[in-house]
């Protein structure tokens, strides 16, 4: 079980008191300054590939592309696309006089908020800390980060990164566990960032209403799939597959299980068992020693995912691929369920494990209903070449974020919001929204040469009761 020492209270306090200063003097920062420090962030990360990498294969005996495709690439294009629109982002939005603020002159400013945490997860470890990190440095703010207490090798390399570009008055990284969150959740920041589960968000958020701090909270939660008969299934097998089995199924938008049509189940299902002999072996022991599968993070996460399948195999679910798991290697093979009863716990949980469960369907309304009955998810993919059937599931369905015959992308995209909706999470994340997450948007109202108020001063005269219920009654025509 991978353990990191618990950082002491009085360091935190500390920690937290030296960068009130910085918060204040950052707010005059220009973009200029910004763009440099996202630069050197970007700069100190890349010069760490081969650390990192070794750090991911202790951690999560993660394969190197997983590694750039997840890790790396996602921080470098945020930083990318922050620093190329920084100076826009931050430049003041002018607004336009309305009819009751005539004569006046409007514009919405982009403060930093000032102090913020962002407290990770671990199944991203490197993605979920320094991506937000970036929104918060581009919104000119001061950040103590807290990783994850599961990935011990990664953080120390992370550790060190935020020591060489930053002065700890400005950014530091605090290691521990539920402790140490539980410090730091008790002081005023200005802003909390958390990646995790719902269930810790709630707690976050509890903390956070002691001091009415804001919150982004990345949550997780059951991602659906919905593969209709029209659908392209191998083009659909291809890319459910990837998405379900990169780190080994341990990502929030992974999708979590499957309806397709009853007519084309089968084929579906043999497309998706082809999809795992073609990447990872033809055999259960030649899949297991594959180098390009991850591991769990830890043997009680393995114990728990496969915990799942056993218990949905004696609840009757039928296994159409692997189902083996060994606790002690952290190894749960790439496994397809179908026929899992509704009763089963896999039915529920976020599986968050390499383990796809696939369930034929004969009515899209009652899918439809089943994905409305369930908390609202982080993401909804739909695979179909109807666009009336793609446009009846986005419709009337609810979720952070929804592809047609894509999943997991969504992620990759910096001009689209990254948030879940409400127990999938609260807020957003990435490129200008990031930004905005990061600042407050603050309301700048100026006088201009004339002021049209003086007409509505006590004493209240006859022509004061004209002009204001001409005023109100004007609104409904122009
Ligand atoms: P987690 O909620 O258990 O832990 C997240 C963080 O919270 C860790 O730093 C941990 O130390 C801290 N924490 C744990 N218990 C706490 C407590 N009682 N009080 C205060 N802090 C506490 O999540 P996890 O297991 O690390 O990550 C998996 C979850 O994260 C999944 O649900 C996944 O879907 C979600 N996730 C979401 C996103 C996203 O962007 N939406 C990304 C990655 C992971």
């Amino acid at each position: 079980m991978p353990t990191t020492e618990e950082t002491a209270r009085d360091t935190i306090q500390q920690l937290f008191e030296r960068q009130g200063p910085t918060a204040l003097a950052l707010r005059q920062s220009k973009a200029g300054e910004r763009v440099r420090k996202l630069e050197r962030l970007r700069d100190a990360l890349l010069s760490r590939r081969e650390t990192l990498y070794t750090a991911f294969e202790a951690d999560l005996r993660k394969p190197r592309v997983e590694v750039d495709l997840t890790e790396f690439l996602p921080v470098v294009d945020e930083a990318r696309h922050a620093i190329a629109r920084l100076s826009r982002w931050m430049r003041p939005k002018r607004v336009g006089a309305t009819l009751t603020t005539l004569g006046t002159s409007a514009k919405v400013l982009h403060q930093p908020r000032g102090r913020c945490l962002v407290i990770g997860p671990w199944n991203y470890p490197v993605n979920t800390l320094l991506g937000p990190l970036v929104s918060a440095i581009a919104a000119g703010n001061t950040v103590i980060l807290k990783p994850s207490e599961m990935t011990p090798q990664v953080n120390a390399v992370v550790a060190e990164l935020v020591a060489e570009v930053f002065d700890a008055t400005e950014v530091a990284l605090v290691q521990g566990g539920v402790q140490t969150a539980q410090h730091l959740l008790a002081l005023p920041f200005d802003h909390i960032f958390f990646t995790g589960s719902p269930a810790v968000g709630k707690i976050v958020m509890a903390a956070a209403a002691q001091h009415l701090t804001s919150v982004t909270l990345e949550l997780g939660g059951k991602s659906p799939t919905i593969v209709d008969e029209s659908a392209d299934l191998a083009q659909a097998a291809q890319l459910i597959m990837w998405g379900k089995l990169t780190n080994a199924g341990q990502t929030c938008v992974a999708p979590d299980h499957v309806f397709v049509h009853r007519s084309v189940s089968e084929r579906f299902v043999q497309l998706c068992r082809e999809a795992i002999a073609a990447r990872y072996g033809q055999t259960p022991d030649a899949i297991a020693g594959s180098p390009d599968l991850a591991r769990m993070i830890t043997p009680r996460h393995a114990q728990r995912v496969g915990a799942l399948v056993d218990e949905a195999v004696a609840r009757g679910a039928r296994v159409a691929a692997g189902g083996e798991h060994t606790t002690e290697a952290r190894y749960v093979a790439p496994t397809l369920l179908t026929d899992v009863p509704a009763e089963a716990a896999i039915s529920h949980e976020e599986i968050f494990g390499p383990v796809l469960p696939i369930e034929a369907y004969d009515d899209l309304d009652e899918v439809i209903r089943r994905v409305n009955a369930a908390p609202k998810p982080l993401a909804l993919y739909v695979w179909s070449r109807d666009r009336r059937v793609a446009e009846r599931v986005i419709e009337q369905t609810s979720s952070g974020g929804v592809c047609l015959n894509l999943c997991v992308q969504q992620y990759a995209h910096a001009g689209l919001p990254f948030g879940g909706v409400n127990n999938s999470g609260i807020g957003n994340a990435h490129g200008v929204f990031g930004f905005k997450a990061f600042s407050h948007e603050r309301a700048f109202l100026a006088a201009g040469p004339v002021t049209l108020l003086k007409w509505f001063f006590p004493p209240y005269t006859k022509l004061s009761a004209r002009l204001s219920r001409l005023l109100v009654q004007s609104l409904k025509w122009i």
